[in-house]
């Protein structure tokens, strides 16, 4: 039986293909396993999709004990449960809503050696008994799932998991595997020290994704521009991203209205409707989710043949992996993102009511958020650029972004930058973007005449331009940092302030500013 262990070690290939059903094994899983087998710690870097499951569970098998899953969520734990109970195995997820009936059996199991995975939360595992219990029965290995989460420079930091940088200390001897889908490369280097694991190997897949076509629209008619995108996934399934909760029902009911089969899925909805509509999106109809990034990990459906960022999310690797729910099978499938500035404000926003927002953790999401920004302007190949800030060089452009498909034109903008700078300058830095614009294009309003910006020599300079142009030159000195939001005053419409990057040459005129067109000028779908 396997339960009771009583694979040779030496078989590996034998369980590969007998337990788990595979003919061999799939890009790094070979050597991962390998170190592992050795007793060496690991670092697994695979995309969503890619087969990391495995490079945990083979091993842990093979050696003796059981095998330590740690996990960041229930439903993550109880999937891979599940699918490890059908292979015949003996696995538990141990977490905090069991009932205490439940989870006495589950120790009791466990203790008797009977297990041959536990899944536990990072919570779990630092709180109460469990490390005293999981001390008393020998381990085979550790793995730590989703181990960015670590970091605070990822974008899913997760405070628990900080506590993980002493299981070496508590179990000692048990070779350890982290095993992320996104990291960029500062991630890893500190993900490698969160966990304690400095020697580790490190073994990393591919992220580039061929069968995902990427491209970037700036927002002008949110609702238009996402009809048209749609009406190119007839009868197919879609994801369509948003920035928060009120808008996914919103967007949701006009999708409805127009016979889309829509629905909105995001952290406010009920556990039993959650459950209802991932049963629905798992069933295999044409669908629909407009959602918050609660529709996240663990999503798993291979035919969603469209994600659609409506709005931009506030990291590269936080983007990356969403569009990676995409084409999971293989077959074509189209990534498109609305870039705007009220996203950008509200990311920043959330920043400054959060308790880390002057923080290294708040730099740090600001130089993402920035990063985000400059992809949506950017004239490169989209797949290159994003691969490049995994570390990883793609020989080529890809050749079917919408870069490489129409290669953009350039429009110079180095004045209307300098105009931009010096009307926050002479605003006194105290001013969001609706009232420099207002400044900018000579509207007499009533903040207008209130601070007596009428009399400014910046007043009026940019008349003949239009609102969507001004925001994209704003935007475009957010994205390079010459502009910073200030997090001083409160309100919606926070107040612009210049940035620490470039603003002197940029006053003077004398550094040049080209931009992709599509910043500025209005594309009407
Ligand atoms: P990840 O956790 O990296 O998103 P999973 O571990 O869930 O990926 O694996 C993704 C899919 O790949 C699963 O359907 C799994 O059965 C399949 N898979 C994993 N390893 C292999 C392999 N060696 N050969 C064939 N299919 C594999
Ligand atoms: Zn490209």
């Amino acid at each position: 039986t396997v339960g009771g262990k009583a694979i040779p070690t030496k078989n590996l290939r034998e369980v590969l293909s007998q337990v788990f059903g595979f003919p061999d094994y799939r890009g790094i899983q070979r050597q991962a396993i390998a170190s592992l087998m050795q007793g060496e710690n690991v670092l697994a870097l695979m995309p969503t999709g890619g087969g990391k499951s495995l490079c945990y569970q083979l091993p842990g098998l093979c050696r003796a004990g059981t095998t330590l899953v740690i996990s960041p969520l229930i439903a993550l734990m109880e999937d891979q449960v599940a699918h490890l109970c059908q292979l015949g195995l003996k696995a538990c997820a141990w977490h905090s809503e069991l009932s205490p009936e439940e989870a006495q059996k589950l120790t009791q199991a466990m203790q008797a050696g009977e297990m041959d995975f536990v899944y536990v939360s990072p919570e779990r595992l630092t709180t109460g008994n469990a490390r005293i219990l999981l001390r008393k029965i020998p381990l085979s290995l550790i793995a730590i799932d989703e181990a960015h989460c670590v970091s605070l420079w990822g974008h899913e930091f997760r405070p628990e998991y900080r506590a993980l940088v002493r299981l070496g200390e508590w179990f000692p001897n048990v070779p350890r595997i982290a095993l992320t889908a996104t990291a960029d490369l500062r991630t890893k280097t500190d993900i490698l020290t969160c966990l304690n694991i400095p020697q580790a190997k490190v073994y990393e897949s591919s992220f580039h994704r061929p069968n995902i076509h990427i491209s970037v629209q700036m927002r002008n008619d949110e609702k238009h521009q996402l009809l048209g995108i749609l009406s190119r996934h007839k009868e197919e399934t879609s994801i369509i991203y948003c920035n928060n909760r009120k808008k996914t029902e919103r967007l949701a009911a006009f999708l409805s209205e127009k016979g889309w089969p829509a629905i909105a899925y995001h952290a406010g909805c009920s556990a039993e409707e959650k459950k209802r509509k991932l049963a629905f999106f798992r069933s295999g109809e044409a669908l629909v989710v407009v959602a918050t990034v609660a529709f996240g990990m663990g999503i798993d459906r291979p035919d969603v043949r469209l994600v659609v960022h409506v709005d931009m999310p506030d990291s590269l690797e936080a983007y990356y992996q969403q569009i990676g729910r995409a084409g999971r099978d293989g077959g074509p499938a189209e990534a498109v993102m609305l870039a705007g500035s009220e996203d950008i404000a509200q990311h920043h926003l959330r920043l400054y009511n959060s308790a880390y927002s002057s923080s290294t953790q708040g730099e740090s999401t600001r130089q993402r958020m920035r990063g985000m920004a400059r992809f949506a302007h950017s004239t490169e190949c989209r797949t290159k650029t994003i691969l490049q800030s995994f570390g990883e060089e793609l020989a080529e452009p890809c050749g079917h972004c919408d870069n490489c498909l129409s290669p953009p034109e350039m429009e110079d903008i180095t004045q209307e930058c300098r105009m931009a700078l010096s009307t926050v300058y002479r605003t006194g830095q105290a001013f969001g973007m609706t009232h420099l614009i207002a400044v900018l294009q000579g509207k007499k309003n009533a903040n207008i005449l209130r601070y007596h910006h009428d009399g400014l020599s910046v007043f009026g300079l940019g008349r003949q331009k239009s609102t969507f142009y001004w925001k994209g030159v704003l935007r475009h000195l957010l994205a390079i940092g010459a502009l910073d939001y200030d997090g001083q005053s409160g309100g919606f419409s926070l107040p612009l302030k210049l940035g620490g990057q470039n603003v002197r040459p940029l006053l003077r005129g004398e550094l040049p500013v080209l931009v992709n067109k599509h910043v500025v000028t209005e594309i009407r779908p």
